[in-house]
């Protein structure tokens, strides 16, 4: 037993499942950021061993199974049983979907157990203008009715800018004149993915203006993620400018991911009293050091501003094992700290709740 098996988790970012069999490779390319499973073995990694060691119990399997094992098993049960098992199994109570980012079909976790809640990705809103729009003006008028109208049923907001031109966002916005200049070259060039980055700077001053006014928080993907960013380019330290520019906007800003930057990350939520950090992180990218990952995020994020999410995508193992590791390494460390006589009992439980669920739940006032 430790303080962590019981907290009923929010799980404050996520993305849909597939809502079909895998093929094996499709599966193996699952278990990697890589844009494909390539030629290397994905099982063969911190997190095909993950997989084998905590979601072939839960499939009836004895616990590192074969990876051919595991795959003739999940076949058997069909996906839909062994994804109810294994999100159900995560013990998450909510979860709060990027629907920027989804498997075809796909299915939202909320939809097999728990609440699911709309996160919103705010390119995909100027995206999804840039063919119906006239004037570069008519774009960004477009751009504010539309988040405010995507937004309403929303609990947040994310952005990918890091994908984009990368973290280096201004701390002014850039003035209506400058975007609209933006947008002309940027539609005139087809207007597909928004890659301007003044342009891009005014979307997210936009978005964290109307997340402010909505109480809706600004998730921002940092750090590792697909293989189509610049890991130079996605360090959060580089939003600096832009946190000091928005810290007293009544806007929360959420670092997602991080590593290898979450010490980094976590100054900033040391810092900024507006920024909280996503204590996720990768952890079942990152294996058995996860225990140190986490206590490395906690050296200077103050406590109430670390939050727990999985990022799982695709395989409903990713939202599973998201929640189990958190509960076993995380379980682990406060072990630690209460062995050494770090932290009292009390303490220690307020930790693990606020972390996995109570931090979230005061930063989403729509989850209710
Ligand atoms: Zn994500």
């Amino acid at each position: 037993m430790t303080v962590t098996d019981d907290v009923p988790l929010i799980d404050q970012h996520c993305h849909a499942v597939l809502a079909r069999d895998p093929e094996p490779a499709e599966f193996a390319g699952g278990l990697t950021e890589a844009a494909t499973a390539g030629t290397r073995d994905r099982w063969h990694s911190s997190l095909g061993l993950a997989v084998r060691r905590w979601c072939a119990p839960v499939l009836d399997l004895p616990a590192h199974a074969s990876p051919e094992d595991y795959l003739e098993r999940r076949a058997e049960l069909g996906w839909w049983e062994a994804t109810q098992r294994l999100l159900r199994a995560a013990g998450v109570e909510h979860w709060l979907v990027d629907t920027g980012h989804a498997p075809s079909p796909g299915l939202g976790p909320g939809e097999v157990c728990g609440a699911g809640h709309e996160v919103v990705r705010i390119e995909q809103v100027a995206e999804t203008l840039a063919s119906r729009v006239e004037s570069p003006a008519g774009l960004l008028d477009g751009f504010r009715e539309g988040l405010r109208e995507r937004a309403a049923g929303a609990v947040a907001l994310k952005t990918v800018v890091a994908y984009r031109s990368g973290l280096d966002v201004p701390g002014e916005c850039p003035p209506d004149r400058d975007a609209a200049a933006a947008a002309e070259g940027w539609l005139r060039s087809g207007g597909t993915r928004l890659n301007d980055p003044v342009l891009h700077a005014w979307v997210v001053h936009e978005a964290t203006r109307i997340g402010a006014e909505l109480g809706l928080p600004l998730q921002f993907h940092t750090g590792f993620g697909d293989d189509d960013l610049h890991l130079r380019e996605v360090d959060p330290l580089l939003l600096t400018d832009f946190l000091r520019a928005t810290r007293d906007s009544g806007v929360a800003v959420v670092l997602l991911h991080c590593w290898p930057f979450h010490r980094n990350a976590a100054y900033l939520a040391h810092v900024f009293d507006h920024v909280s950090v996503d204590i996720g992180l990768t952890l079942p990218f990152v294996g058995v050091r996860a225990d140190d990952v986490l206590a490395e995020a906690l050296e200077l994020a103050p406590f109430d501003s670390v939050l727990y999410s999985s990022d799982g995508s695709v395989l409903p193992e990713l939202h599973h094992l998201g929640a189990v590791l958190w509960r076993h390494h995380f379980g682990r460390l406060l072990d630690s700290w209460l062995a050494d006589d770090m932290v009292d009992i009390g303490t220690a439980e307020r930790l693990a709740f606020g972390v996995g669920a109570g931090n979230a739940a005061r930063l989403h006032p729509r989850l209710g």
